[in-house]
């Protein structure tokens, strides 16, 4: 729930008591709150990162035995049996590596990357003022986690806390994919897309060349064995290639236009900035290059204002 306070509010009820003024809420808010306050606690004994929660848990592991299921099926049961001592067997199991390698780095990135985290309780008075408003401004406050709400943040039920420029939470990272580290998510989607693609063309090539052969010389494995993985990675293919395909277009499309996934569903109207490529730029991080595709590369972090809600 999010409550909109009037600033001269806060001051003057600072003026009557010495108390903090943080406003004051019925019981059950109270009870919210100090519940809040142990878990924020209980928190500082694990990174600020992870999010426990065991749907996202089990879905990032998932995501890495898919890749590694793919790169041992590509390599293992169709290029190095079916092209043994040539070049192309080896430049496409190189380039499919490199591939399988950075959709794991992106991945690793996404989900390790804080999204731009308001952090718990930092509703305070001493906050409140830093905030240099003047009488009549309102001051955002989100009574679930106690937070100074920042423009375009939202509070996310599974990270408990909320989160700035958040578009969705996403169980494939166990995150939530916001200001930060929304390029390392673009990136997984990307390269998740490139691999399935890229299989199922291998697969389909190897499928056509080796069915008229009756397999002969084609596998180290028995026709049976080799036509469940291939229908295997076909289907993970397929399946993962659409969905990613279609969150690398959603994404993009997101940056493009600079609406969040939830403004966009909320139908929120706000005055964008800047053009289409200075919003590319911004999330990619400089003028195009080999870094737009690198989840190695940091970006720059935009905390011009407001930097105390990092207290
Ligand atoms: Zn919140
Ligand atoms: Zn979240």
């Amino acid at each position: 729930m999010t409550e909109y306070i009037k600033f001269e509010d806060i001051i003057s009820k600072n003026g009557d008591s010495n108390s903090k003024s943080v406003p004051e809420v019925n019981n059950k808010e109270t009870a919210k709150t100090d519940s809040t306050k142990m878990k924020l606690q209980c928190c500082r004994c694990r990174p600020d990162w992870f999010v426990v929660d065991g749907l996202g848990i089990t879905c990032s592991g998932l995501t890495y035995i898919l890749i590694l299921f793919g790169e041992f099926v590509v390599i293992g049961v169709i290029l190095l049996p079916f092209f043994p001592g040539s070049p192309w067997s080896y430049i496409h199991a190189i380039l499919f590596s490199c591939c399988g390698i950075l959709a794991g780095c992106s991945h690793l990135r996404a989900m390790t990357t804080n999204p731009g985290t308001i952090p718990k309780g930092n509703f305070t008075d001493e906050n409140v003022k830093h905030l240099g408003l003047k009488s009549g401004d309102v001051v955002v406050r989100c009574t679930r986690c106690e937070c100074i709400k920042t423009e375009r943040a939202h509070h996310c039920s599974t990270c408990q806390r909320c989160i700035r420029k958040m578009d969705h939470h996403c169980p494939w990272i166990n995150n939530c994919v916001g200001e930060f580290n929304q390029k390392y998510f673009v990136l997984f989607t990307f390269y998740i897309m490139t691999l399935s693609a890229y299989s199922m063309a291998l697969a389909i090539h190897y499928v056509l060349r080796c069915s008229d052969n009756d397999w002969k010389g084609c596998t180290i494995f028995s026709p049976p064995t080799t036509i469940i993985f291939i229908v295997f990675l076909l289907f993970e293919g397929l399946l993962f290639g659409l969905f990613t395909m279609i969150m690398f277009c959603t994404q993009l499309n997101s940056v493009i236009h600079d609406e969040t996934g939830i403004e966009h569903l909320k139908k929120e109207a706000r005055v964008k900035q800047g053009n289409w490529k200075e919003r590319l730029k911004d999330t990619f991080g400089g003028d195009f290059g080999i870094t737009w595709f690198s989840p190695f590369s940091s970006l720059p972090h935009h905390r011009k204002k407001h930097e105390f809600y990092d207290v």
